[in-house]
């Protein structure tokens, strides 16, 4: 098929209990990886591209990232029959346009730097364009932290409040809200617990679809009951690319005379695969294309 907006799909997750799973791509190997577990799961997908994913696969340049991942996207979605969505994850203001341009269908600004009025001016002013050509657009209120391997305080995390959650909903018009409940990005355990106190609160006020980020930290359990208490979008990367290097690095490990990148890629992909597939029927989006 050819790139989808998949909000009618994660409104339908919302409504009825389970979540719609945005899994990163770093490579072509790990797009593929996505589109084929999906295919293979019967799964609505989104494929989901970050900033730094753009750095790589552009050498440098966000806008040749843009255009590879664009590129890329609509050749993955258009090998399978289940919808996909392409996904630009934590962009500026610039990216997003960009990336609307060059036909992803999906997109989220990330006005954390900005001061609240600010952030609610310019994600309304993009939210306007987006809806205009049929793009789903995804706006964040509150932090999950981007540690990159360095420490972090829990206690210093900036959650989301339900008060700044509903107005920001109120004034911009987005699709999906990311909220902060404690998960942090880029974690390599699922030792983090969620405040689900919060979501509840925050689900009284806000009647629109909930997106989690830094799932790969979090415990399953608090994750499954976050999906039932309205998180209907969860993005997961860290775990996926725990796979896949994991893959590799046994392949490798075991002949140090392979020299062809397909005989470690493949085996990557396979791997990935495997935890793709896993985490669409955890999320309850199996059988639901
Ligand atoms: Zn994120």
């Amino acid at each position: 098929m050819t790139l989808c907006n998949v909000l009618p799909w994660i409104q339908t997750a919302h409504q009825e209990g389970y979540a719609i799973a945005a899994l990163n791509a770093n490579t072509l190997e790990q797009m593929q990886s996505v589109v084929l577990a999906a295919q293979a799961e019967n799964a609505p997908v989104i494929i989901q591209v970050s900033h730094r994913a753009l750095q790589y696969v552009g050498s440098g340049s966000t806008v040749l990232g843009l255009q590879y991942m664009a590129a890329m996207g609509k050749v993955a979605a258009a090998s399978v029959d289940v919808p996909v969505s392409l996904h630009l994850d934590h962009a500026d203001e610039n990216e997003v346009l960009q990336a609307i341009a060059l036909g992803f269908t999906s997109v989220m600004f990330d006005g954390d730097d900005l001061p609240f009025a600010e952030n609610v001016a310019t994600t309304k002013r993009l939210c306007a364009i987006a809806h205009s050509v049929g793009v789903c657009m995804e706006a964040e209120i509150g932090e999950v932290p981007k540690p990159d391997g360095a420490a972090y305080d829990p206690a210093a995390i900036d959650l989301t409040t339900p008060d700044d959650a509903e107005q920001f909903v109120a004034a911009t018009g987005i699709d999906t809200l990311a909220i902060a409940l404690g998960s942090v990005h880029g974690l390599k355990d699922k030792s983090v617990a969620l405040d689900l106190e919060r979501l509840q609160a925050i689900r009284k006020r806000v009647d629109l679809p909930l997106v989690l980020h830094g799932s790969s930290g979090v415990n399953d359990a608090d994750i499954a009951q976050g999906i039932k208490l309205g998180l209907a979008k969860v993005n997961i990367a860290t775990q996926l690319s725990k796979a896949f290097t994991g893959a590799v690095r046994e392949v490798l490990a075991a002949d140090n005379d392979l020299v062809d990148p397909r005989k470690y890629l493949g085996p990557g992909r396979t791997a990935q695969i495997e935890v793709v597939c896993e985490r669409l029927r955890f999320v309850g989006a199996s059988g639901k294309a």
